[in-house]
C-alpha cells in the first residue's frame, strides 16, 4: 500500500467520531452525511427536516435535554446489565426514574428486557417533538 502523506488521522476523527450537527445551534451529534460522505455530519431530526424547519428542530431538540441525556446513558448500559438492571437488581435502574420520574417515558411492557425498544422509541420521541412523525408507541411483540 502506498504512503499517504497527506493522511491525517486527526482528520479523520474529527469526521468521523467528534462532528456536531452542522445546523446551527444543534446539540446533537451530526451521523448522517448530508453531502455523501464528505463535508457536513447533521443528526437524524434535521437530516429528516426540511431547510425551513430547520430552527425550529433546533429549538425543539435543546429543550429535549432529559431525553437527549437518557439516550446517551442508555447508549453506555450493555443489553444484560439492561435488563437485569430495569428488574430492580442494578442501580442503574434507577437512573431512569430520575429521568423521567412516572412519565411515560420510563421504559415499560418489552421495553424492559429490550434495550434496543427502549432506545428506539426515545429517539422516536426526540423526532415527534421535532413534528417529523407521530407520537411514538410502546412497542408490543
Ligand atoms: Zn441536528
Amino acid at each position: 500500500m502506498a504512503y499517504n502523506k497527506h493522511f491525517d488521522k486527526n482528520d479523520i476523527r474529527e469526521t468521523e467520531y467528534s462532528s456536531k450537527c452542522s445546523a446551527t445551534g444543534c446539540p446533537m451529534r451530526g451521523t448522517i452525511s448530508n453531502s455523501g460522505g464528505e463535508g457536513s455530519f447533521v443528526c437524524a431530526p434535521h437530516f429528516q427536516g426540511q431547510p425551513d424547519e430547520w430552527p425550529r428542530i433546533t429549538e425543539s431538540l435543546i429543550e429535549s435535554l432529559e431525553i437527549r441525556l437518557a439516550i446517551d446513558e442508555i447508549m453506555k448500559i450493555d443489553d444484560l446489565t439492561w435488563e437485569t438492571g430495569v428488574r430492580g437488581c442494578n442501580p442503574k435502574s434507577k437512573m431512569f426514574e430520575r429521568y423521567f420520574n412516572d412519565d411515560p417515558l420510563r421504559p415499560q411492557g418489552k421495553e424492559l428486557l429490550k434495550k434496543p425498544w427502549y432506545e428506539y422509541r426515545l429517539r422516536n420521541e426526540l423526532m415527534f417533538i421535532a413534528g417529523l412523525c407521530k407520537k411514538p408507541q410502546v412497542r408490543q411483540e
